[in-house]
């Protein structure tokens, strides 16, 4: 048995981020993680592995698109999936074993299995049993089920199967518009495969601004994309290697149904604490499965935390990390804080869709007097000499103070462009005071700047 000052179950984003931080202020820190590597979901069969096929796809359509615009000629290349996929093994590879290097540098423990709770402040691994004066829940999630739909991770897939196809399908059927269905069917859509994404509400992406979601449906269309919206799935049968998705369309009842070689189920996500023993320690939850935390991430019993995607909010890599940083801060006796409305949304795919703060539709219905600042990137000199002139800028003030209350950008590089916002928003800005910071040229940041002059007198280039 040994004795720790924390002990963190699960090395995803919240865990490995909490464990560097709490040992960086001096305490003595053991992680315990059930996979053979670190870096949760996160580096291991989401964000990581994900945006390096995005990024693999998204090459090869620049040669196809636009390469020969350029007076690059030759040969198109071909795909290699096998290769392609040793890449992505590579990336990940690559990260993981920078969380090892960190969790050497930092004198972290990495205590290898599977861990429960057999009472407070005790952690169980096996038959070994350590002592924590913290233990902190860093668990993460699993992807929700549907009803109807039974996964077989071969022809009806998660995201984890979708990374890993032993081949490239002719067709595909995504179950759901969220952002992890929406960057999975744009890698395969790039590969040359049919794909139709089916949703149960009638527009795509949930909680994103509307106009903007509607702008991004229509790109997603042109690049070969197809929807079905207003569509509940009522059952995937697989037969002969193939599968057939039925549904009925809400609006009417109509009932129909498509045929595709693989199925990829992107219903959501929901937490994972199974095998922990939360139920016997009288761990209160919430009703939607997250472990119930007061604002210093602290559950009902003493000693016990939680973060990341087992806790509610928006489940994003930099959400956990940043309350695993902000919970190391409380239990090495300083003030950790999160502030939860500035956590910046992207959708990686291309054009790239970054979000933060209100939405109009959220403006409108706080009742909130707002003005929108609005810039296209047909009017960024840089979007249009690189192809990507698609999408535009919302900049979103308060009518009277011009305090930014909220941005959603649709267009090149909108993953890093939201930065500038986020900081402003930290700092209380306004549209004016971001408008009348200098802005390098030609940048796509010229469009955000131009979208906050827009709150004000009117942009330059529009
Ligand atoms: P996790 O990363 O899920 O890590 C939890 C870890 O705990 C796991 O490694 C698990 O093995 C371990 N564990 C669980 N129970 C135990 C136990 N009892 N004992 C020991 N170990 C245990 N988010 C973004 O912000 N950007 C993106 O681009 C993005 N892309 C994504 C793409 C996909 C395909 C998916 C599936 C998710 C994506 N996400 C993205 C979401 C992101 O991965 C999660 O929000 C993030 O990983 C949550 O971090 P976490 O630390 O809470 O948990």
């Amino acid at each position: 048995m040994a004795s720790f000052d924390a002990i963190i179950i699960g090395a995803g984003p919240g865990g490995y981020v909490c464990a560097i931080r709490a040992a960086q202020l001096g305490l003595n820190v053991a992680v315990v993680e059930g996979r053979d590597t670190l870096g949760g979901t996160c580096l291991n069969i989401g964000c990581i592995p994900s945006k390096a096929l995005l990024h693999a796809t998204h090459s090869l359509h620049e040669v196809h698109e636009n390469f020969e615009k350029m007076g690059l000629m030759g040969g198109a290349p071909t795909v290699d999936w096998v290769k392609m996929q040793a890449y992505k093994t590579d990336v990940v590879n690559g990260n993981t074993k920078g969380i090892e290097f960190l969790f050497k540098k930092n004198k972290i423990t990495w205590l290898k299995g599977w861990a429960t709770i057999p009472a407070p402040g005790k952690v169980q691994i096996g038959d070994e049993v350590h002592e924590a004066k913290n233990i902190v829940i860093a668990t993460g999630s699993e992807p929700s089920s549907l009803p109807g739909v039974t996964v077989d991770e071969t022809i009806v897939v998660t995201s984890t199967g979708a990374l890993t196809l032993p081949s490239i399908p002719k067709t595909m059927v995504v179950i759901g518009a969220g952002v992890i269905g929406l960057e999975m069917g744009s890698v395969y859509a790039r590969l040359g495969t049919e794909v139709t994404v089916v949703e149960y509400l009638d527009a795509i992406t949930p909680g994103m601004d509307a106009e903007v979601a509607k702008s991004f449906q229509r790109i997603l269309t042109k690049q070969g994309l197809k929807f079905v919206l207003g569509a509940a799935v009522q059952g995937v049968e697989t037969k002969d290697g193939a599968a057939k998705v039925s549904y009925k369309l809400r609006k009417n009842d109509t009932e129909a149904s498509l045929e595709a070689e693989v199925v990829l189920v992107a219903t959501g996500r929901k937490p994972f604490v199974k095998g922990l023993g939360l139920e016997a320690l009288g761990v209160e939850m919430l009703p939607r499965g997250q472990v119930k935390t007061d604002a210093h991430f602290a559950t009902n019993i003493s000693g016990l935390y939680a973060i990341g995607d087992a806790i509610v909010g928006p489940m994003l890599a930099h959400k956990a990390e940043d309350e695993g940083m902000a919970l190391a801060e409380i239990m090495a006796g300083k003030a950790g804080h999160v502030n939860y409305s500035v956590i910046p949304g992207v959708v990686y795919t291309s054009p790239e869709v970054a979000s933060v703060g209100a939405t109009e539709e959220q403006l409108k219905e706080q009742g909130r007097a707002y003005k929108v600042g609005k810039f296209p990137f047909m009017g960024n000199a840089r979007a249009k000499a690189v192809f990507q002139a698609e999408g535009f800028v919302k900049m979103l003030a308060d009518a009277n103070t011009d305090r930014i209350l909220g941005c959603h950008i649709i267009g090149p590089g909108a993953g890093d462009l939201i930065h500038e916002v986020c900081v402003a928003m930290e700092f209380g800005a306004s549209a004016q005071d971001l408008a009348l910071t200098c802005h390098a040229h030609p940048t796509y940041s010229e469009a955000v700047r131009e979208a906050a002059l827009a709150c004000g007198d009117g942009a330059i280039h529009a």
